[in-house]
């Protein structure tokens, strides 16, 4: 599946920077008038430039690369950006807010938020301590670890399990939402992928498994489905769309797709009966 590499916009300062040189005088008066415009020009970006670096206060630029796996997409200047990018405000904030839309931004970092069609994480919200798990994909340290927990305990009952997707950034779920709205229509997209922000592969603690190269649907009704069903809360993930539960989750089941909470609260998650949405909303 591709994927969109990183929104990257050219500064004004350095598009501006330029002006000053192409200007042609026919005499050195003109010549002068044009160069004091120069100076000023320079100037004003000058204070603009300084204002939006103090005003953007700790966090991330806009105009950097909103993912940390992908440097070779910081070379290209694609010159679309995801379609939602622009709905939802640059920075995190520190507590829950409502947007504009009536969505609830939801501060970064903090793996027990729910995600839902409701409540979204900002574009800028990316994990800073991603590990490559087995599969190729990355999951955030303390989750990578409870997922090679878990492999080598599925390893010992017989099955040899993998991700087959885990964190995505907000531009990669982008992709990933529009790519299902390409292939299946947009009332499917919506009911099996998540909008961008939207996403729990955004918190880098989710991943999506497989085995012996069964993804997806494909691993739907396997011993492996099975396994992870009745076994992944003990290290701590949780199925997060089950099946029969689509009415409260807002997603077709997902037996693949499994959710790192922490081993206490996956144990209270399991005791309670509820879907991971609920318990985290209660
Ligand atoms: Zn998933």
């Amino acid at each position: 599946m591709s994927t969109s590499p990183p929104s990257r916009r050219v500064s004004a300062a350095k598009r501006n920077g330029t002006v000053g040189r192409e200007s042609k005088g026919g005499g050195l008066s003109s010549l002068f008038i044009g160069s004091i415009i120069a100076v000023v020009i320079a100037f004003l970006v000058l204070v603009t430039v300084a204002v939006d670096a103090f005003s953007g206060g700790s966090g991330t630029p806009a105009a950097a690369p909103s993912t940390t796996d992908t440097p070779t997409a910081a070379a290209s200047t694609p010159t679309t950006a995801p379609a939602t990018a622009t709905t939802v405000p640059k920075q995190s904030p520190t507590a829950a807010t409502t947007a504009e839309d009536g969505s609830i931004v939801l501060p970064c970092g903090n793996i027990l938020v729910p995600l839902d069609k409701q409540h979204k994480l900002t574009a800028d919200c990316a994990p800073t301590d991603l590990v490559t798990v087995k599969g190729g994909t990355q999951l955030r340290s303390e989750a990578a670890g409870a997922f090679n927990e878990m492999l080598a305990a599925a390893s010992k009952a017989g099955f040899t399990l993998y991700a087959n997707s885990a964190y995505r950034s907000y531009a990669e779920q982008a992709s990933t939402f529009q790519y299902w709205v390409n292939t299946t229509g947009l009332a499917y997209a919506e009911r099996t992928s998540a909008r961008a922000g939207h996403s729990e592969h955004q918190l880098g603690t989710t991943a999506d498994v497989g085995a012996r190269g069964l993804e997806l649907e494909a691993f739907e009704g396997t011993p492996e489905a099975a396994w992870l069903a009745a076994n992944s809360y003990k290290f701590g993930f949780i199925v997060s769309y089950p099946d029969g539960k689509e009415g409260i989750t807002g997603y077709a089941p997902e037996p693949w797709h499994v959710r790192y909470v922490g081993k206490d609260v996956a144990q209270k998650v399991h005791d309670s009966g509820l879907t991971l949405h609920e318990y985290l909303l209660r």
